[in-house]
């Protein structure tokens, strides 16, 4: 199916679909945000601002907010230019109509297996919510890993997961580095696929739950899981279908180690699922080398969690200077949030014994007024409610 096209300059266009480059088994799932949101990636990839949709949108669809609205996603803090995405679409599209049979889905959630997402579906499962939990596998490079735990963990819970497999490989390896290990534009595929799965479902209101945390909601951290991303995604997806379709996440007033905190009360020994099982590393499993992994030790012990036993080092020994270079700075030039600085005092003090002398010596001169702010944190963090 011919998707459409990206311009690599004001005039060349190339049709992707015909060069091979984007293969996936799912294309009942590609209407006309999806087609959108798989050119999108390629243009972040390709860093250009033309895209042509081969497919239609309904003229409730402002085609120049949706251009704004392409642009906000991918001009993310690391972007490797400005983008200024200019869509146009086949207005006389007359492909073959979705012949997919009618489902019962109440809501999507996107499912990757890491600590957010499977805090989402156990949280989701708690309210006796009918949710199903959609994985896309892009090739992406810690995706063994991810299937590997997220299959694990469904499997436990009983579910079936609809899995998407899209291979982006070719760009994703050219550009990893350009975009600092990000898919640029990622959570907006996921958005398109799971619209235009509750676009066929009978129910006449669709949930679309990707698990974003409070912390990563600000428009600088991540363009597609700020407040901003989930509110326009929902308008879009309501202004062209026939129902009212909401794109949400319900941590939204929840740090990373208050949601690990809510899991550790309220679903550990309910659903016999640790947030051990779930994955991180931007590598592999557990490399204890790279930022996520630091941050992941950092939340889970500030929730009352030790670290992961099969992680190969302990990131809180600084292997890559990370600690040193980087979260010290940070908040000494005050650059941290509250909540992130204190969880990872919080993970200091429960690692004094094996931290560098330089660390356990910043620790050792934080004022009064910090180790106060840090027993405040400690206990909200326990005593966190949803
Ligand atoms: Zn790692």
């Amino acid at each position: 199916m011919d998707i459409g096209a990206i311009g690599k300059n004001e005039k060349k266009i190339n049709f992707i679909a015909d060069s091979g480059l984007v293969k996936m088994k799912q294309i009942y799932l590609l209407n006309n945000y999806s087609k959108l949101a798989i050119l999108s990636i390629l243009a972040g990839y390709e860093k250009c601002d033309y895209i042509y949709v081969n497919d239609r949108f309904s003229k409730k669809v402002e085609i120049k907010s949706l251009n704004n609205f392409i642009s906000y996603t991918l001009n993310h803090n690391i972007a490797p230019k400005k983008f200024d995405i200019k869509i146009s679409y086949n207005k006389n599209f007359n492909g073959a109509k979705n012949t997919l049979p009618l489902n019962k889905y109440d809501g999507i959630l996107s499912f990757s297996g890491g600590i957010d997402s499977t805090a989402g579906l156990l949280y989701a499962l708690s309210k006796k919510q009918k949710v199903l939990p959609m994985w896309i596998n892009f090739r992406q490079r810690n995706n063994y890993a991810e299937r590997k735990s997220a299959l694990k963990i469904l499997r436990k819970l009983k579910i079936k997961p609809v899995i998407i497999s899209i291979d982006l490989s070719k760009f994703i390896l050219k550009g990893w580095k350009d975009w600092s290990f990000i898919v640029p534009g990622r959570n907006f595929l996921f958005l398109s696929f799971a619209n235009s799965l509750l676009q066929n479902s009978e129910r006449q209101r669709g949930h679309i739950y990707l698990c974003a945390h409070k912390d990563e909601m600000g428009h600088k951290k991540n363009r597609d899981k700020s407040k901003y991303f989930f509110q326009r995604s929902s308008i879009f997806f309501s202004r062209d279908g026939t129902k009212k379709i909401t794109a949400e996440t319900p941590f939204a007033n929840y740090s990373k180690a208050e949601l690990l905190s809510l899991w550790k009360k309220k679903w550990e020994k309910k659903f016999g699922i640790s947030p051990h099982e779930t994955t991180t590393c931007y590598y592999e499993n557990g490399c204890g080398r790279c930022e996520a992994c630091l941050k992941r030790v950092i939340y889970l012990l500030a929730a009352g969690y030790t670290v992961d036993q099969k992680i190969k080092v302990n990131p809180m020994t600084d292997p890559s200077g990370l600690i040193i270079n980087k979260w010290i700075p940070g908040i000494i030039n005050g650059k941290m949030s509250r909540t992130n600085k204190l969880d990872f005092l919080i993970a200091v003090e429960k690692s004094l014994d094996i931290v560098p002398e330089k660390i356990r010596k910043f620790y050792s001169n934080l004022s009064g007024k910090t180790i106060s702010n840090i027993k405040k944190r400690k206990k909200e963090i326990e005593y966190v409610k949803i």
